[in-house]
């Protein structure tokens, strides 16, 4: 060894993330061990939460319940977080027989060896760049279509003329109907001042997990607000005016 130096690694999460006017985000809300390199992208996962509900408050684009969630989504997963990352550091960095194993035959040989299989390289991705995360205990997340409800990440979808990702550039709500929208639905789309997009149905929306002719509202950060797979307006109406959301 050349070089070496010694730090104290903290496992800890703010009690709130939110106090008023203030908010706390990154390592101000929660520290834990260097270990799966999580603390970073978690910080800017928050900033990117926060950022959102901030711009559409100040532009008159949701009201100020939407603020109240930064807490709940956020605060959740940082605790998820640092419970694993604690969990993680502990048995490598341990000195009995489990701490021993670990470190010279789970990452060396097991580990290589299991992410050769397709599905366990698939869910470490999804862990570690963190896009298997969602927001379903928030009070922003409402109904359930097929397999995805509100809450979820909305899934990727491309080929075949469909890139479900392109609109949410735009960083606004939207409206997605993989399949086609009732006229009831433009109307509304457009009372509301929301983009709906019409994706053509094709078997990858199905494999992805969308179901054919229904609504998903669609967060600015990309996850689903409201899935309802009847297209009902009353429901629409509801979740849209309990937020402010869509009034400029
Ligand atoms: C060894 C190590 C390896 C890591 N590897 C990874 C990795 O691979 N991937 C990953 O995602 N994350 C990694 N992290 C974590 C990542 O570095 C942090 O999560 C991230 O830098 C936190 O950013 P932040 O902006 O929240 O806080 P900070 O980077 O701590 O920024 C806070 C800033 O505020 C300033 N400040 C503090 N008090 C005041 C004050 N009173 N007035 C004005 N300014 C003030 C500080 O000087 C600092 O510049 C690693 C961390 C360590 C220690």
């Amino acid at each position: 060894m050349n070089w070496f130096s010694t730090y104290r690694v903290h496992h800890r999460v703010a009690g709130k993330f939110r106090k008023g006017r203030v908010f706390i985000l990154g390592d101000a809300g929660h520290i834990h061990s260097p270990v799966g390199g999580q603390g970073m992208n978690t910080g800017i996962g928050d900033a990117v939460n926060l950022a959102w509900k901030l711009a559409a408050v100040l532009h008159g684009r949701a009201n100020e319940a939407v603020l109240d969630s930064y807490e709940t989504e956020r605060r959740a997963f940082a605790r998820q977080l640092v419970n694993t990352t604690d969990k993680a550091f502990h048995a490598i960095i341990g000195q009995n027989l489990t701490g021993r194993l670990v470190r010279t035959v789970l990452i060396p040989h097991v580990a290589p060896f299991l992410l050769g299989f397709s599905t366990v390289k698939k869910a470490a991705f999804n862990t570690v760049s963190q896009i298997r995360i969602h927001y379903r205990d928030s009070a922003l997340s409402v109904g359930k279509a097929g397999k995805l409800q509100g809450g979820d990440r909305l899934p990727w979808v491309s080929g075949d003329g469909i890139d479900n990702f392109a609109p949410l550039i735009s960083a606004d709500w939207q409206i997605h109907i993989y399949g086609e929208a009732t006229e009831e639905m433009r109307e509304t789309a457009g009372k509301h001042n929301l983009a709906l997009y019409e994706f053509k149905w094709n078997p990858a929306c199905g494999k992805a997990g969308f179901l054919r002719n229904t609504l998903y509202l669609v967060r600015p950060d990309g996850h689903i607000g409201l899935a309802d797979s009847r297209q009902d307006i009353p429901k629409l109406s509801n979740y849209l005016s309990s937020f402010g959301i869509g009034q400029k």
